[in-house]
């Protein structure tokens, strides 16, 4: 469907084996106006990593080494195309703690959770990838070889922040082809508590206690009653209620336990239910599968849009409704990133193979982001279709954002179409409106076929 619109494939797959060779191919890539995607485990979902206009993809997969592990100064230096798995693998063999990593650690790799500027697992307590990383080293489209940031100690002080820069920039500006991330000692105690919950209201006001108390999870995981569903729909072991909390707590155990207790009071009083231990230490070796279910879809569409803790009633009513309207599958995974700011990825079951019913469930998306827009939230991530939210996200600060990127890239060899500008093969940008009203109408479409299965 896509290749109407995009020249998805590559004309050219590189691997490169240094920063040293891909300055040189930048410099190529430059004089010749030849396209450069970088992609890590290609696992992002808004098409960053894949072409709009053929070019040449840098497979980072290639650039694989661990180059050392710094006990002393607690970090750990990586090429970029490290599955952030194996930085939590290794670091953990080192005795030592990786703060947060993305859900989809197995397969995501450090430069691509970088330039999609993620929270995961453990933001709650350590922050954003902006927050795991000390300094990365980043090959620019005149193939200088700069580094951002220091290895040793924080980046912020007056003077303008390179590093964050290059944090969620999804590719355009440059390749990251080292990264140095900081470490923590490794707890005493790492502690998974599940709770369930019959009532929605209940559900969600238990999130938003816990945000408020002086307890710090180091992750929290929440999951609707439909995903549960899904779950037990391909055999799982899933309770058969209307939301389930997964709380994890690491640190000393004195501090833990104190923690724990203070949550279940919470709970307890919101007529929520402590699972079992072995329940919850399932749970957690099931936080990098979030999307078992797709399964059933076979297609899993997935949004994702962060929402204040305080309007997630609102916004799960509202998805609710939108899942009402169109007649779709749908169901709601998220992770509570802050104390205010709660990150859902809604999902829709599809098929792919009946185009028209598919396409116009895309519009899913696009609703659930407008309500996040509604509610004082944003979706996340902008890639080749929603970079037409620029404008609405930054206002007049996409002139500053489009003379960075004409400083830095001003030949727009780097990842071109995504970001900025969406831009089909054709070289036609997508133009917003048309791009939001042919969203809504595709919505309608939906709701006038037949309800999904
Ligand atoms: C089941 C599942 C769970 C997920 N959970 C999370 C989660 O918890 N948190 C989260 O943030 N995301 C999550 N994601 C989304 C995705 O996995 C992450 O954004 C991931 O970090 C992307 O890494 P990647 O290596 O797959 O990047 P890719 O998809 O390959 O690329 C992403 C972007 O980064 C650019 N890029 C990649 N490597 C480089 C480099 N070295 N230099 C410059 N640019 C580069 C690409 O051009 C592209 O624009 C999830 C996805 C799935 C499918």
């Amino acid at each position: 469907m896509m290749s109407l619109m995009f020249k998805n494939t590559p004309d050219l797959v590189v691997k490169p084996k240094n920063a040293l060779e891909i300055s040189k191919l930048m410099k190529y890539a430059v004089k010749n106006n030849i396209p450069i995607i970088p992609r890590g485990g290609g696992s992002w979902g808004l098409g960053g990593a894949v072409p709009t206009n053929g070019g040449i993809l840098l497979d980072m997969g290639s650039l694989n080494e661990i180059i050392k592990v710094d006990k002393e100064n607690l970090t750990i230096t990586v090429e970029p195309g490290v599955s952030w798995k194996e930085v939590d693998d290794i670091v953990t063999s080192n005795d030592l703690f990786l703060g947060a990593y993305p859900s989809s650690a197995p397969g995501a790799s450090v430069g691509g959770w970088i330039n999609t500027g993620g929270i995961g697992i453990g933001s709650y307590k350590y922050g954003g990838v902006e927050q795991q990383i000390r300094s990365i080293e980043v090959v620019l489209p005149d193939g200088k070889i700069i580094r951002a940031g220091f290895e040793k100690v924080m980046s912020n002080s007056s003077g303008y922040n390179l590093r964050d820069l290059f944090v969620g920039s999804e590719g355009t500006l440059g390749i990251i082809t080292k990264v140095t991330i900081k470490l923590h000692p490794a707890p005493e105690i790492i502690r998974p508590i599940s709770f369930s919950f019959n009532d929605v209201g209940n559900f969600i006001k238990a999130i938003s206690e816990i945000t408020r108390a002086r307890i710090m999870p180091w992750n929290i995981t929440i999951l609707d009653g439909n995903h549960l569903e899904y779950l037990r729909k391909i055999g799982m072991d899933a309770p058969e209620v209307e939301g389930l909390i997964n709380v994890t707590f690491e640190g000393t155990r004195a501090v833990v336990n104190y923690e724990a207790k203070v949550l279940e009071r919470i709970i307890s009083k919101l007529d929520g239910e402590k699972m079992d231990d072995e329940f919850s230490e399932h749970e957690w070796s099931e936080r990098y599968y979030e999307l078992r279910s797709k399964a059933i879809g076979p297609t899993a569409l997935v949004g994702e849009v962060f929402v204040p803790v305080k309007k997630l009633k609102e916004m799960f009513d509202g998805t609710n409704k939108v899942i009402k309207r169109m007649k779709i599958r749908a169901a709601i995974v998220g992770m509570i990133s802050d104390r205010n700011t709660a990150v859902l990825m809604p999902y829709v079951l599809t098929d792919e193979r009946k185009m028209v019913k598919s396409l116009a469930t895309m519009a899913f998306i696009k609703k659930i982001g407008d309500l996040a827009f509604k509610f004082g939230g944003r979706p996340a991530g902008l890639g080749t279709f929603f970079s037409v939210n620029l404008k609405k996200l930054h206002g007049k600060g996409v002139e500053t954002i489009f003379d960075i990127k004409t400083s830095i890239d001003p030949y727009d060899v780097m990842n071109p179409g995504k970001l900025t500008e969406g831009v089909t093969r054709f070289g036609v940008p997508i133009p917003a409106l048309g791009f939001r009203s042919g969203m809504e109408l595709m919505g309608v479409v939906k709701g006038i076929l037949p309800k999904d299965k």
